[in-house]
């Protein structure tokens, strides 16, 4: 039924350049899912093609909830691609993507009324269906049953556009195929290493427009587990839902699991967790090991991007033996270090990580790709192999920060800060120099009540690590500026 409204939205759309007027009415009428007549079959054929046209182009801009869901299966269902959008976007970027996204037609929350009316986004609009279950939009199980299917094929499975985080700059547009062909093996890879049951609640975290919490929603839909979704992340409340829900798999971004791991305490534990997964960013040793201490050996790590979806992962053995690891390459994906020439290093060396297989990434939006050596594509990690097989991040290559002549990856000096008793986040990002070409510099959120000095963060490294691992600058922020995946965005750091 929300596919034939949609349908009739795409095909009905009277495309205006006075953006008030065509997007008016759209909000304040209620979209036509329960009240549409079912096309009949053949009456679409008119305007099948228009719909079908790859410009034809479905944006979602929505919190984690139901209609999320049933917007992006219904508008795959009819075979247009589908633009994920980030709820963070302010009106420039929104304006933006939408239009090198080619986006005609916008599913959106209310709550983000205001930044779609100051975006230059001129196509039609839609309140997505919401979360609510007594939401009359929402067609009831009898009404769907009624529903005759839409009667046309779609021209071309549909592809799902989804942005990558923007760590570096603009999120790229990341093309992919959801077909089932596409999940199903994808699932599988992921069953044979993480012990998830068909039937059991998963909570999945991270927004769904992130490649994490999409790859995880389609876990969950194909293998039949009950998803619990929360409109925003709140550590408290994760806990709560993994109770009410008896939640035994938690996916989340590495802040995220800090946050719960910070909430836990003092409270009961869930006692019905078997899984927890983390991803998007470097899961610190000191974070796996806190919070396997308090929640078990339940935590997983998987190493990814938007282009690829899983490309290893790490089980709770691992991270135990070898700390900092992403573990072993999933099924039927082929994980290389190359040297700048493209030569293969052995274990051991780092070079750059690259991957092969994996989700069916189509290309970015607007055409370019990664750097591709025979097959493979390059990730932009700087990563080693160790002799076991498993491995390791040590950090993107941009991020590497050379002071002096030696290298740093920033991720080892966070994870030593990680765990200093007063130190809540810590970022550490390379600053020009005029002597060493780059120098660290530290921004650290302290601990509620804490009194941690500059003098006792160097310190403490010089006790640590080598001594040109230590910063030279230290800043004490209030919070870190992250992407919605959790990421600390280093060029909004206070400079
Ligand atoms: P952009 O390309 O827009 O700058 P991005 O690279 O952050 O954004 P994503 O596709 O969301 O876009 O992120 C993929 C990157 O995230 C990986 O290349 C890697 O640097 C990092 N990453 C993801 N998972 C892990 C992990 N388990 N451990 C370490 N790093 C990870």
């Amino acid at each position: 039924a929300v596919a034939t409204a949609l349908h009739q939205r795409l095909t009905n759309a009277t495309p205006s350049r006075n953006k008030k007027s065509a997007a008016t009415p759209t909000t304040t009428e209620e979209p036509t899912a329960t009240t549409h007549t079912p096309t009949q079959p053949g009456e679409a054929t008119s305007n099948q093609q228009d719909a079908g046209k790859p410009e034809a182009r479905i944006g979602v801009l929505c919190r984690n909830h139901r209609g999320f869901v049933i917007s992006l299966l219904a508008a795959s269902r009819l075979g247009n691609d589908v633009v994920l959008l980030n709820t963070d976007f302010s009106a420039t970027q929104l304006g933006d993507v939408t239009e090198r996204e080619g986006v005609r037609l916008l599913l959106h929350d209310q709550e983000f009324d205001e930044v779609v009316e100051q975006s230059s986004f001129d196509g039609q609009r839609v309140h997505a269906w919401t979360d609510h279950p007594s939401d009359p939009r929402l067609p009831t199980i009898e009404e769907l049953a009624d529903t005759e299917p839409v009667a046309y094929k779609p021209p071309r499975p549909s592809r799902v556009v989804i942005l990558t985080s923007g760590t570096t700059g603009t999120p790229k547009g990341a093309r992919h195929d959801v077909s089932l062909a596409a999940v199903v093996p994808a699932a599988l890879s992921h069953l044979m290493r993480v012990p998830v049951r068909s039937g059991a609640p998963i909570l999945v975290a991270p927004p769904l427009f992130h490649v994490l919490g999409m790859a995880y929603m389609l876990v969950a839909l194909g293998m039949g587990m009950p998803l619990v979704l929360l409109r925003r992340f709140n550590p408290g409340k994760v806990l709560d839902a993994v109770d009410a829900y008896r939640v035994e798999a938690l996916v989340a971004v590495p802040v995220m699991l800090q946050r719960i791991l910070d909430a836990s305490r003092g409270r009961p534990l869930p006692d019905s967790l078997r899984v927890v997964v983390s991803g998007g960013s470097a899961l610190h040793p000191h974070l796996s090991e806190a919070f396997m201490d308090v929640f078990g050996d339940v935590l997983h790590n998987v190493y990814g991007a938007t282009e690829t979806g899983w490309a290893t992962i790490a089980t709770p053995r691992d991270l135990r033996e070898a700390p900092g690891t992403v573990g072993r390459p999933t099924f039927r994906l082929t994980i290389k270090i190359l040297d700048e020439d493209g030569r293969e290093l052995p274990s051991g060396e780092i070079g750059e990580i690259y991957t092969g297989g994996g989700l069916r990434f189509a290309g970015y939006t607007g055409g370019g790709g990664k750097r591709v050596h025979e097959g493979l594509a390059g990730s932009g990690d700087l990563g080693h192999f160790d002799s076991a097989g498993r491995l390791f991040v040590d950090g993107r290559a941009d991020d590497m920060i050379v002071s002096g002549g030696e290298n740093v990856f920033p991720g080892e000096v966070e994870d030593l800060l990680g765990r200093h008793p007063d130190v809540a986040e810590v970022a550490v990002v390379g600053v020009e120099d005029a002597d060493f070409g780059q120098r660290l510099a530290a921004y650290v959120v302290r601990e509620p009540g804490a009194s941690i000095d500059e003098e006792d963060v160097k310190r403490y490294v010089k006790e640590n690590l080598a001594r040109y691992k230590v910063p030279r600058d230290v800043y004490f922020v209030d919070e870190l500026p992250r992407t919605s995946s959790g990421k600390v965005r280093p060029h909004a750091l206070p400079n």
